[in-house]
């Protein structure tokens, strides 16, 4: 097997990752099967590996890609498991477990993130963030969180992706408007009671058509109805 040469931008790309990584903090990079773990300022643990060539190759990939920027890769005790029948099945089995997880999540206070009023859950702009592509190019991607606010008074900001595990896409696929009501995806369903109204949904790009404001990138694209914050309680 030859050397692959990384690039400067990704060789930058994965220090920072790995320098604004939490301590114990995990990492999963989509689609590899690989679970990582920061175990200290130097060091990254590979913790868990889906059983297939494929993961394999992604993990040395990525342990040559520490190595060239200092980071030590310790991956003498790793859990292997197998790999599953399908994509699919990999990806229903990488759900129930996230959503295992997402579960028995709570504020500091005590209350479980699936207790909380998920349907007043407000979509917010973080900032820019570069993610490694299959190829070993980077791209910027925008990061959004789901902000919920708990009966204590503090706003938790969730993942989109937990937040869709825990509120379902009925409440993920929508953006709250500017002007205070939801412009929410149209179902199938939907665009058919539309279509025999002869009314016009809304299609939503960037940025929202009616108020200006920025779209969450899960929105993009798609085909849009006016609901009022309150329908769905
Ligand atoms: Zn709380």
């Amino acid at each position: 097997m030859s050397e692959e040469e990384f690039g400067p931008e990704l060789k930058v790309w994965m220090l920072e990752h790995f320098q604004t990584m939490a301590e114990s903090a995990v990492w999963r990079p989509e689609g590899t099967g690989l679970r990582y773990r920061k175990k200290d300022a130097t060091t990254l643990v590979l913790e868990h590996r889906i059983d297939h060539g494929q993961s394999l190759a992604h993990h040395e990939r990525i342990k040559n890609l520490c190595n060239e920027v200092a980071i030590v890769m310790d991956d003498d005790d790793v859990m292997i498991t197998p790999a599953a029948l399908s994509m699919e099945d990999a990806y229903r089995q990488e759900m129930q477990e996230r959503q295992k997880v997402a579960s028995s999540w709570s504020c500091e206070c005590g209350v479980y993130l699936s207790n909380m009023p998920l349907n007043k859950a407000d979509a917010k702009y973080v900032g820019d963030r570069e993610i490694l592509l299959d190829e070993g190019d980077t791209t910027t991607v925008e990061d959004w969180a789901l902000a919920v606010e708990c009966e204590c008074g503090k706003e938790i900001l969730m993942n989109p992706d937990d937040y869709n595990l825990l509120a379902g896409d009925e409440l993920f696929m929508r953006y709250k408007n500017g002007d205070g009501f939801y412009i929410k995806a149209m179902t199938r369903l939907d665009m058919l009671d539309y279509a025999m109204e002869n009314r016009l949904g809304i299609l939503v790009g960037k940025e929202c058509p009616l108020s200006g404001v920025k779209v969450p990138p899960w929105m993009w694209g798609t085909y849009c109805m006016i609901v009022d914050g309150g329908e769905e309680e």
